[in-house]
């Protein structure tokens, strides 16, 4: 039997994960990233529940607890810059039940790229432009590399996708608008408390800051718009434009966070959107992570989504000889996380739309509401199928 070839597309984090499983299950991958080297920089993501069971599983632990980022929590800062209530990490713990590591996107994307390297070909710098399936196998053309047939592709090329859009159809029969636009940009200040992600709010909108003691730190605007705003996604001047209208006559430090916004190299501005897809596979092609079901970074469950998706996608492919009857089965264990995640946004408490809500959210952090509403998360370790017996490592 000749060893089964499988092509995914991006190398952050769901394409990584999905090709360490598939390898120890003895599958030959091929990784296609359009960047011409692994990207760094994204705010911190969280390993929590499952998620810490796959890394768990990967024998990825301690080195994900070696990079974490040490965040306190989230404190709520005023115009005059005083403190009006702080919320501990460790309550937000208790609450989803499980323990929460946060690494950046960028250190975890580089963690399990070193854990793939050596039995993965990676290809840097080019994409896929034509994908063409039949029953036995789908041939795809690259940008640069030369054409190629596999025996399944996977899409973890994130919330704009490529394979998606070739496969299924353009984005906007997927994306559901979501109100909230964002920007992350690193910021070098002492403006907030080290460990602890400082947010300033008004009606609207909202500016969080995270540093430690080490330096720079990072930078997110986020506002929310009623209608869907049109953009370049190329150009980067005009999303600063655009949030500096959206933050126009804010209070606190917005000012010179916004002209630092300016001056950062590695300004980000995206929709807090998701990805919403009655079916995630047709024929021998699959999406995994953003690409399929981006939750948005409001849901606190993008890196959950994509390690619990690449586990499972990969599971059921070492499992059943037909890639559709591998997707389908990965499907079904996948989507009642999903919609669990889908529906649960933070931007009430990050982004409350009027001055009463920002005080009825001030109230309640500070009340014993959050810590009653404890332990109530359903989707515990028990939930992911063990499909390699043997420890990996
Ligand atoms: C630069 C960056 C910064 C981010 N910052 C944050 C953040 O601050 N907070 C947060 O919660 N989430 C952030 N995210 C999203 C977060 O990584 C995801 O929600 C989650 O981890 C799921 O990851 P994913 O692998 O499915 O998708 P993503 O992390 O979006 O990765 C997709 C990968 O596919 C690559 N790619 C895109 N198109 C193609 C193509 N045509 N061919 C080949 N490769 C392609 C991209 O370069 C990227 O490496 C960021 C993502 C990126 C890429």
């Amino acid at each position: 039997m000749t060893t089964p070839r499988v092509l995914i597309a991006g190398a952050s984090i769901a394409g990584p994960a999905t090709a360490f499983w598939l390898t120890r299950a003895g599958f030959e991958v091929t990784i296609v990233e359009q960047s011409p080297e692994l990207r760094r920089g994204g705010n911190g993501v969280d390993i929590r529940s499952e998620a810490l069971t796959v890394i768990d599983r990967m024998g990825l632990t301690a080195d994900v607890r070696d990079r974490a980022m040490v965040n306190r929590g989230m404190r709520f800062v005023d115009r005059s810059d005083r403190q009006r209530v702080r919320f501990p990490t460790a309550e937000v713990e208790n609450m989803v039940g499980s323990e929460d590591i946060e690494i950046t996107r960028g250190d975890l994307a580089q963690l399990l790229y070193a854990a793939t390297e050596s039995d993965v070909e990676y290809i840097f710098g080019d994409t896929a432009t034509e994908l063409n399936q039949d029953d036995a196998g789908v041939d795809v053309t690259f940008a640069r590399t030369p054409g190629r047939r596999f025996d399944a592709v996977v899409g973890a090329d994130g919330i704009h996708s490529k394979i998606r859009r070739a496969t299924f159809g353009p984005e906007e029969d997927f994306r559901v608008f979501k109100q909230h636009y964002y920007a992350v940009a690193s910021i070098d200040s002492t403006v907030g408390e080290p460990f602890w992600t400082t947010f300033y709010n008004e009606p609207g909108r909202s500016v969080a800051l995270y540093r430690d003691n080490t330096g720079p730190g990072l930078m997110t605007f986020t506002f929310h718009s009623r209608a869907p705003l049109s953009y370049d996604y190329r150009d980067i001047d005009a999303q600063r434009r655009l949030v500096r209208a959206a933050f126009a006559d804010s209070g606190w430090h917005v000012p010179a966070l916004l002209d630092a916004a300016d001056a950062a190299g590695d300004f980000y501005f995206d929709a807090l959107d998701q990805i919403s897809m009655p079916s995630w596979s047709a024929g021998r092609t699959a999406l995994v992570g953003d690409a399929a079901y981006c939750a948005s970074p409001a849901s606190g469950a993008g890196a959950l989504l994509a390690l619990t998706g690449a586990y499972r996608l990969a599971g059921e492919l070492s499992r059943h000889d037909s890639p559709q009857d591998a997707f389908h089965r990965y499907e079904n264990a996948q989507r009642p996380l999903v919609a669990a995640k889908q529906a649960h946004l933070f931007t009430y408490i990050t982004v409350p739309r009027s001055r009463l809500g920002i005080a009825a959210r001030n109230i309640l952090l500070a009340s014993p509401i959050p810590r009653m509403l404890g332990r109530r998360s359903s989707h515990g370790a028990s939930t992911l199928a063990d499909y390699y017996s043997r420890p990996i490592r």
